[in-house]
């Protein structure tokens, strides 16, 4: 079944008449998440309602934690009866699966997000595709609202905006994107400084673990597949942390020729891929038979019960047969 939008008259509507929010969002949070979460929860705080993002994670990227200031939590008690329960970046209860069952406890429940989504779950949507970031449609929800954006606000949206386009760079980069930028810088967005946060505040480990994955890294398809992956051993030997190999996927795709990137990152017992695409090819597919899903740029899965072997070799074919299919039928 298809989903079918709200109007944002109706969304703003819902969001104004609620008192106690939650908003939730997906795991491994980006700055999207943190970003388009936190705006709406401030806003909803402004306005004199009680509102908490409840996280999956324990804790958030380094260069993402000036975004939180007091908006997550993962106290589930924080609020035991939500008249509204929201997830923002995220579109199916799958992608925030330890908060699920809280989230239907929300008497009543909304998702805005810019995902693929597969199914209605919730009682108000707004999804679309092709927004740039959830930080754009978040944008749209509080001027619905006739609310205020100051520039804390506009900082969260705008870090958003920027994080979830590679900062204006990938194809997702649209009018309203530049648009919504704009809003937000005249709101006030430092953006120099959220950029500096962003972008320019790499711990050393961090840095010394994307040094030892390019290191490892295979050169498939006659180069247009980049593969690699991320160990614990390596993370213990970097002194890192898997948060820590958020970026590595796009450093892959970077490279001249190379039109699928994937890293994986081995977990206890299962195993986290990262797909992004470059020119026509299309991950999103690559990832949906492996049961993930995303966008057509940038996919992900979650492969349980398998060896990293296993995992590269499936994933290592499932594209090699993507980007044959391709040279066979380019106009596709
Ligand atoms: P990342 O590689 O940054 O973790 O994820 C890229 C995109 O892929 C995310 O925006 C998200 O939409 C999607 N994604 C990542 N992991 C999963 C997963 O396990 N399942 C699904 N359905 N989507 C995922
Ligand atoms: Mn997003």
């Amino acid at each position: 079944m298809a989903i079918i939008n709200n109007t944002w008259e109706e969304i703003a509507e819902v969001l104004k008449k609620a008192e106690k929010v939650l908003v939730f969002t997906h795991q491994k949070m980006d700055g999207d998440a943190v970003g388009s979460s936190c705006a709406l929860v401030r806003v909803l705080r402004q306005m004199g309602k009680e509102a908490y993002v409840l996280i999956e994670d324990d804790e958030l990227a380094d260069n993402l934690k000036f975004l939180n200031d007091g908006y997550c939590t993962t106290d589930e008690h924080i609020i035991e009866n939500p008249d509204l329960c929201v997830c923002a970046d995220a579109s199916e209860l799958s992608r925030f699966p330890k908060r699920s069952s809280k989230f239907k406890t929300g008497k009543t429940t909304m998702c805005i997000d810019h995902h693929l989504a597969k199914e209605p779950f919730c009682d108000y949507h707004y999804v679309d595709s092709q927004a740039a970031a959830a930080s754009v449609l978040v944008h749209h929800a509080i001027r619905a609202m006739g609310a205020e954006i100051d520039k804390e606000t506009a900082s969260l949206l705008f870090a958003g905006i920027t994080t979830d386009t590679g900062n204006f760079q990938y194809s997702n980069t649209n009018e309203d994107a530049f648009l919504t930028a704009a809003e937000l810088a005249k709101a006030g967005a430092d953006i120099n400084h959220i950029s500096v946060q962003l972008y320019e505040n790499v711990s050393l480990q961090k840095m010394r673990l994307k040094a030892m994955a390019m290191e490892n890294m295979e050169l498939l398809a006659g180069g247009k597949l980049a593969m690699t992956a991320v160990t614990q051993q390596m993370l213990k030997d970097c002194s890192a942390r898997m948060i820590d190999a958020e970026g590595i996927v796009s450093e892959l795709r970077s490279i001249q020729g190379t039109e699928i990137a994937i890293l994986l990152k081995e977990d206890t017992d299962k195993i986290f891929v990262s797909l992004r695409a470059k020119g026509d090819a299309d991950v999103q597919k690559i990832a949906a038979k492996f049961g993930g899903g995303g966008h057509v740029k940038a996919s992900g899965c979650t492969l349980n019960h398998v060896s990293l072997k296993e995992a590269r070799d499936g994933l290592a074919e499932a594209a090699e047969e993507a980007l044959e299919a391709m040279t066979e039928s380019p106009e596709e």
